[in-house]
């Protein structure tokens, strides 16, 4: 009978499961039986957003952490599909920092064309993995919400890809159950015109900090104070913003720092990152991290060691997203085929820990992005994904994070060389920080077809 791998989840990562399988497919391999669990209607993951907050209409979760007017935070050039260029994709270069809606297109636009549409079951939340040591089999436990059925089948293999920046770590701090305006977590923030006129206070000093900060101020905050607990981000804000050590308390809607300084706001947003949660795992087959380059007991970053018919993708602190999970991806899959062979554990645990003694010497950003790199041309050198310049990709986040501290608020209007390519992005037409309407259209150039039409 024929292997059976169980996908959970067609974000990125379960989406390059797809294309990877198919890809082999295409070129002669015979492929197990797939079946991809999603419990969104549509694919995506993250990059398909939603309005809602809180539980969906199924009384789940909601997945999705991403707001509107969101532009990519890296180079597009550092994502790229190496098997699917944006040139392909859009049929013309783009500039550098696509919002939401255009990445999502451009994700959806690869496995639209591989045609793997069908292997996957939506509004289908899966509830429970278990697994049997005398059959070895995964017994997978979902719910289909548009059939009103829960079935359990069982499967060779498991790629858990339900990725890792949904469910809010969210500290408490004093004060707080009487605070006298709003307070959320990233997870929750959706529209920035929320907070126009506002004095926002922004907990945190990382990726979320610093966006839903700039959004605030794009969209016309009063001010923006950060706080940070362990380093500041230390860019040159507007004028508006500040940037001070962590809050201690609030009282009313006076906020106080480490610095004994205080000061008025309307809101909190705690930007303070998102747990690594699997609830539908037991514990012995469940990654318990935070968010790091190099999560412990994965063998190459993928294979739960005790039990390597379990696969995670995209598990690691993100600098490469997409390209890193293609590369995981291909390599699973070619385990799966049987054309690479995993070690015993004992050598699993020495490789991780050689990595992860690597990663714990990383200080500044450089090492961390190279050791990203490094570790997935590791992946590459061992698949048929279409090899890519490494260096390239790197030199590129270099000079990102080189635009970035000469002008916060003006990074997004550089443009860069596809390594894929090799064609330099054309510059967005429109500044970023004046540049309100986030949609496709107008972020391609393209009038509505309404307005097309009109005119
Ligand atoms: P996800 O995109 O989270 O997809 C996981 C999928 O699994 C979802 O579709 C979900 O519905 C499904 N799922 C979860 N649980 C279950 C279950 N029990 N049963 C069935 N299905 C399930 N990355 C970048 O490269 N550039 C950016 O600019 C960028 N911006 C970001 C902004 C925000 C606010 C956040 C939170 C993340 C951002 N990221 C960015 C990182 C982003 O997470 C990755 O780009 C990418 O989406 C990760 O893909 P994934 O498939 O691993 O996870
Ligand atoms: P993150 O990178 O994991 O950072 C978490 C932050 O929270 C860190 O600054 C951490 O501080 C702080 N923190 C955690 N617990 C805290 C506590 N108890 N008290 C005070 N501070 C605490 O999470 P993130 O910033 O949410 O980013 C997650 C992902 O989303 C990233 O991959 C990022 O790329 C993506 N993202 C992208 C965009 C975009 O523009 N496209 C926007 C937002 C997010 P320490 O440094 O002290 O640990």
């Amino acid at each position: 009978m024929n292997k059976r791998v169980a996908i959970i989840g067609a974000g990125p990562s379960g989406m390059a499961q797809l294309r990877a399988f198919q890809s082999a497919g295409e070129k002669g391999a015979d492929i197990p039986d797939i079946v991809c669990f999603e419990k969104q209607k549509d694919w995506g993951g993250m990059w398909n957003y939603t309005w809602r907050t809180g539980t969906d209409e199924n009384g789940q979760p909601v997945h999705g952490s991403m707001y509107r007017y969101l532009w990519s935070n890296g180079p597009k050039e550092c994502l790229e599909f190496a098997d699917y260029t944006f040139e392909e994709h859009f049929g013309k270069p783009i500039a550098s920092y696509p919002p939401r809606e255009v990445l999502w297109d451009y994700i959806r636009g690869r496995v639209e064309k591989a045609g793997v549409r069908p292997y996957i079951r939506f509004n289908t939340t899966v509830r429970q993995v278990s697994f049997d040591a005398a059959t070895k089999k995964f017994t997978v436990t979902a719910q289909d919400f548009s059939a009103g059925t829960t079935v359990s089948e069982d499967f060779d293999y498991v790629v858990n890809a339900c990725g890792h920046f949904s469910t809010p770590n969210a500290p408490t701090f004093p004060g707080f159950e009487s605070f006298g305006g709003r307070i959320l977590h990233a997870h929750d923030f959706r529209d920035a015109l929320e907070f126009k006129d506002k004095d926002v206070l922004l907990v945190g000093s990382s990726y979320s900090a610093e966006d839903i900060g700039s959004q605030c101020y794009k969209y016309g905050a009063k001010s923006i104070t950060s706080c940070y607990r362990t380093a500041p981000m230390g860019y040159h804000w507007p004028d508006n913003w500040e940037e001070k050590p962590l809050l201690q308390r609030v009282r009313g809607n006076i906020a106080y720092f480490a610095d004994d300084t205080h000061k008025r706001i309307d809101a909190i947003i705690l930007c303070t990152g998102y747990q690594h949660h699997f609830p539908f795992l037991p514990d012995d087959l469940r990654l318990k991290t935070g968010n790091r380059l190099w999560p412990l007991n994965l063998y190459k970053g993928i294979f739960w060691e005790d039990n390597p018919g379990l696969i995670y993708l995209g598990m690691q602190d993100l600098w490469y997203s997409f390209n890193m999970f293609d590369a995981q991806a291909w390599y699973a899959r070619d385990v799966i085929l049987g054309r690479i062979t995993l070690p015993p554990k004992t050598e699993m645990i020495v490789h991780s820990l050689a990595w992860r003694a690597k990663e714990e010497k990383l200080v500044t950003n450089q090492e961390m992005f190279e050791f990203q790199g490094s570790y997935i041309q590791e992946l590459l050198d061992a698949t048929d994904y279409p090899s890519f310049d490494i260096e390239g990709v790197n030199r590129t986040f270099l000079e990102w994070k080189h635009d970035k501290h000469h002008d916060i608020m003006g990074y997004r209007n550089k443009s860069y060389r596809s390594l894929m390519t090799g064609t330099q992005s054309p510059p967005h037409h429109t500044p970023w920080l004046s540049a309100l309407d986030d949609s496709m259209e107008a972020y391609l150039g393209e009038a509505a077809p309404a307005l097309k039409a009109a005119s």
